[in-house]
């Protein structure tokens, strides 16, 4: 358990202004590792530190976009220390429910919040799956171009977990939608997501590389400080909106969820590993035919 993968897991390449920022695990359809997420805040931070760099695109390795946070790969490393990218302490060998607390305040919530402010355009470039901690990485950029076979889903409810740890689900739905979503945790088409506002474009995927560089291009011709101080005020718009204070409840409630879960079955994920929760999602799907 947590074997650290020896070539990189998030590839980065800076081109004519605008940074592409790969996760790229992709024999596990770039499930989330610690691993990945220091490399990922790694990258962002070296595309906001370059003045070349205008616009910064997102996207995943391989067949999907991201399977959601690391449950059950041999590169999960939860019991790894890390240099942390805030104050909050270590999180290894704390007891109780300050263990997940404490590397969920830092590695979900807090570096989502970052990453969402990190003043430059970013884009997140989606194919195939985008399920749960996947729909973080999504969520914190500007926009999202979707190609027409991209999915996504949040099926944490079947743990008994209230949706993943950045919860922007009513933010980025409206919020009947938001609970159909989560009380189902069915799949939600690229299409229907752009009808609910939550994506900005879907096309043919052979054609969304082009559509995100030609966007990603666009963008950059405007000026620096411009895109800059245009993305503050939308996101304080959001804070306005109550979405930072709505987050940090909801995040209070997820810590219940996993802690109640340990106290019943003994385990923060209510037994559901990678395999069992694609199991029970088949099985889900089987049922509703
Ligand atoms: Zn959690």
């Amino acid at each position: 358990m947590g074997e650290q993968q020896t070539e990189a897991v998030v590839l980065y390449e800076a081109v004519d202004g605008v940074a592409t920022v790969t996760m790229s695990r992709p024999e596990y359809h770039n499930a989330q590792n610690s691993q990945m997420t220091y490399a990922l805040d790694a990258a962002l931070k070296r595309a906001s530190d370059d003045d070349e760099v205008k616009v910064i695109v997102l996207r995943g390795a391989g067949k999907h976009f991201s399977a959601g946070h690391d449950i059950g790969t041999p590169g999960r490393d939860i019991n790894k220390t890390f240099d942390r990218a805030s104050l909050w302490y270590d999180h290894v060998g704390k007891p109780g429910g300050e263990f997940l607390y404490v590397r969920e305040q830092e590695v979900y919530l807090g570096m989502c919040r970052r990453w969402r402010d990190l003043p430059k355009p970013t884009i997140a470039m989606v194919h195939g799956a985008c399920v749960a901690g996947g729909l973080m990485l999504a969520w914190v950029c500007d926009l999202i171009i979707a190609s027409d076979d991209a999915f996504f889903s949040d099926p944490v409810v079947r743990m008994g977990i209230p949706g993943v740890e950045y919860f922007a689900h009513p933010y980025e739905l409206n919020p009947r939608i938001a609970k159909e979503f989560l009380f189902l945790g069915e799949r939600m088409s690229a299409e229907r997501a752009y009808q609910m506002g939550m994506v900005n474009r879907v096309v043919p995927r052979e054609e969304l590389e082009k559509e995100t560089y030609g966007i990603a291009s666009r963008i950059g011709k405007m000026p620096r400080m411009g895109l800059a101080l245009t993305k503050q005020a939308v996101n304080h718009s959001e804070e306005l909106m109550g979405k930072r204070s709505a987050m940090d409840a909801a995040f209070g409630w997820h810590h219940f969820a996993h802690v109640h879960n340990e106290l019943i079955s003994g385990d923060k994920l209510g037994g559901f590993d990678a395999k069992a929760m694609a199991q029970s999602q088949r099985s889900k799907e089987d049922e509703a035919k």
